[in-house]
């Protein structure tokens, strides 16, 4: 396995391993990398011939405030990972290199960008679409594997590469999640014991949420409401959002249909948390 942090020798790698005839399969992250990357990795080696993950912790998509210092990174240990993983190239740049100076273009995505972490994340969607449109380019993948954990980014990657035809195939796999429910993220090293404990309080939100709709509630009012109310007695929980969106549009729908996904935002302390989920059954 190869760690390379040059640009322009991360696109001759590409470029002579697609003139050799080679599939490349491509998995971007911002390291720090639990089973939830390893399971796109999986993927990602059962779908290329050379499989390329990137660890780059982008500055365009945190905003002021948020967590970019902080953000946990470890190189060292996400090597042995990836190698372990069969990944043939970790992609791993400098930001001075994405983003030299002078740099002044961005990709934004209208419409389905603008709700949900959009609203309470101006900018994010821009940052993470410009780093991925500067990665596909870099990379060149035939396939790029992205998780449900972050839903709506998926959905706003699936529609920049349709609206600008970029020639990438984008898959999205199931949320990885801890025995007890919590979604796997790199955000969860910041949770002491006792917020990781109320932390499940957004998984239970969707089991709660699921509940309700097999006993036939259909308004996502009363839906939201029951989990405001829930989420509202943890003591360090500080609801962000929760909205129930069409899986496509991200637009809030009043009534749940098969197309529903219930989408939760929540602070535990200071870490700020997101899990989904589809809330009537037949998805997985
Ligand atoms: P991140 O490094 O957190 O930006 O995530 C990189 C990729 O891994 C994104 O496509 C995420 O959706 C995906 N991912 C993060 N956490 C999980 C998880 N628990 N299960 C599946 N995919 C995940």
């Amino acid at each position: 396995m190869d760690i390379i942090r040059s640009i322009s020798e991360m696109q001759q790698r590409v470029v002579a391993a697609r003139a050799a005839g080679q599939t490349i399969s491509f998995v971007p992250t911002m390291g720090f990398l639990h089973q939830g990357h390893l399971s796109l990795l999986d993927e990602g080696r059962k779908r290329g011939d050379l499989l390329v993950l990137s660890i780059f912790v982008n500055p365009a998509q945190f905003g002021q405030g948020e967590d970019f210092d902080d953000y946990p990174r470890d190189l060292q240990q996400d090597s042995q990972m990836a190698q372990d993983r069969g990944v043939d190239i970790i992609f791993a740049p400098e930001a001075a290199q994405m983003y030299p100076t002078g740099y002044a273009t961005y990709v934004d995505v209208e419409g389905i960008s603008e709700n949900l972490c959009g609203t309470s994340r101006p900018g994010h969607f821009r940052g993470v679409c410009t780093v991925v449109s500067k990665l596909f380019n870099i990379v060149q993948p035939h396939t790029a594997i992205f998780g449900n954990k972050d839903f709506q980014q998926l959905a706003v990657i699936r529609r920049m590469t349709r609206d600008m035809n970029m020639p990438v195939e984008i898959i999205g796999l199931a949320i990885f999640r801890e025995p007890d429910g919590l979604a796997m993220s790199s955000r969860n090293v910041y949770l002491t014991p006792q917020l990781r404990e109320q932390a499940l309080v957004l998984s239970q939100s969707l089991v709660v949420a699921r509940e309700m709709v097999a006993s036939s509630e259909t308004e996502s009012a009363t839906i939201i409401s029951r989990l405001r109310e829930m989420i509202r007695r943890q003591p360090d929980a500080r609801i962000d959002y929760i909205q129930i969106c069409h899986q496509l549009t991200l637009e809030d729908q009043a009534h749940v249909d098969a197309d529903s996904v219930l989408l939760l935002a929540v602070y535990i302390g200071n870490t700020r948390l997101i899990d989904n989920g589809f809330l009537e059954p037949g998805h997985d």
